[in-house]
């Protein structure tokens, strides 16, 4: 049993007590209840917060970032895919380590990862003690031969996920209507819903997407597509969701999709940044918020995508309480652990514990004002000082384990893309 000591849990001083993978008991402090720990960390002068659940990505790409900037998503993407056809199992492998290394010292535990040779990405994050949601990516480009090879890698994924007895799960990906067949569509989605998985998909990232999609299926917007298909349901995660009419808002609504903001990168790209927050959530929507790839958002710091969130929200709405602090915090822990059906992004006696321990002893928390608003309008990811995931240390004292070897590690894969 881990004891944290006299931690600050939304304002007040708790003692919280962690039994393998779960958080055991929450208690005033100085009480114990007579429980004793093999291990009592001292956490005066700190809070604990849930750890965060990004929840769309692209994880191995933090090894392209900073590559093909200033350029508009269709360019982008046809550079980014000629760069992917030089990627292996290896690159993949410490790309995702690296970027779990990242993820690990701005506080996210979980993260919904959308990316090429999955087991290996598995592989690197459960060294890295994260818990991964991968996906076998289906990209056909409406090639019928490689459609058929991918439907019987997925199959033999799938077949292998099921000796996995670790934190990683696996999801289904399509990755958009632009690049996947209709058949393949509904290939997708008839696995995940007969295993019982989830649906990843990017979904209206922009507007030419809509106006393609609309040419292409006899004025259907994408979200429309999907529901003609019988796609949409609460196992559905929306990327983006981000062009979206009052009509899709209601289908996404109506059927319980978890969609996606990813305002760094929608933003970066000039993809658009009217992210319709509020309609989505009253019409039954699970909002959550991710990173997307390193690539486009160029870090994969949730801290700073909830800031750029709010910023944009409140900008564009003219609004200044277009997304409240609760609920932004909601949309990067618990909202996205919901999605995944995971018992996480909570500090509560029983949940999953996944938690990042925050130093308050620095200029942004010395005011009297919020917790929250300084933590996300003021501070920096560096006052997370420590990381807990699945009742573990990942990270101590802002040291992470084996650095030095994957700095080593991605260096040497990246040879690969001169
Ligand atoms: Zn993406």
């Amino acid at each position: 049993m881990i004891l944290l000591q006299n931690i600050q849990l939304e304002g007040r001083p708790v003692n919280l007590f962690i039994q393998g993978e779960r958080i055991h008991r929450i208690l005033p402090f100085p009480e114990t209840d007579g429980l004793s720990a093999d291990e009592t960390v001292d956490c005066t002068g700190k809070a604990v917060i849930p750890g965060f659940v990004n929840m769309h990505t692209h994880a191995a790409m933090v090894l392209l970032r900073g590559i093909n900037e200033d350029l508009p998503l269709r360019q982008w993407l046809d550079r980014i895919w000629a760069l992917e056809a030089k990627m292996d199992k290896q690159f993949i492998y410490w790309g995702t380590k690296l970027a779990c290394l990242e993820m690990i010292r701005s506080g996210t535990t979980t993260f919904n990862d959308q990316y090429w040779f999955a087991p290996y990405a598995r592989r690197a994050a459960v060294e890295m003690g994260i818990r991964p949601y991968i996906s076998f990516v289906i990209l056909d480009r409406f090639d019928p031969a490689l459609a058929e090879h991918q439907r019987r890698k997925c199959i033999e994924l799938y077949e292998k996920s099921l000796e996995w007895k670790d934190a990683a799960h696996l999801a289904m990906s399509v990755h958009s209507v632009y690049t996947v067949s209709e058949e393949m569509i509904r290939w997708a989605s008839d696995f995940a819903l007969d295993h019982g998985m989830k649906l990843h998909i990017h979904v209206s990232e922009t507007d030419k997407e809509n106006i393609d999609c609309r040419k292409a299926h006899g004025g259907l917007s994408p979200t429309e597509y999907l529901d003609s298909l019988g796609v949409l349901g609460p196992h559905v995660v929306a990327a983006h969701s981000l062009w979206l009419s009052d009509h899709d808002i209601e289908l996404l609504g109506k059927h319980r999709v978890n969609c996606v903001h990813n305002i760094n990168s929608n933003a970066k790209l000039a993809s658009g940044y009217r992210f319709r927050y509020r309609e989505l959530v009253e019409a039954g929507a699970n909002v959550c918020l991710g990173t997307d790839g390193a690539s486009s958002s160029n870090n994969l710091d949730m801290l700073e995508t909830m800031k750029t969130s709010a910023l944009f929200q409140k900008a564009w709405r003219d609004d200044p309480s277009a997304w409240p602090l609760h609920e932004m915090m909601d949309a990067a822990t618990v909202n996205g652990a919901r999605a995944l059906g995971l018992e996480t992004g909570e500090v509560r006696e029983g949940a999953i514990a996944d938690l990042s321990i925050v130093d308050l002893n620095n200029s942004w928390f010395l005011s009297p004002g919020s917790f929250l608003a300084n933590l996300v309008y003021a501070a920096h990811s560096d006052v997370i000082s420590s990381v807990i995931a699945s009742g573990r240390f990942v990270m101590r004292d802002r040291v992470v384990p084996g650095e030095e070897e994957i700095l080593r590690g991605a260096k040497e894969v990246l040879k690969q893309l001169s």
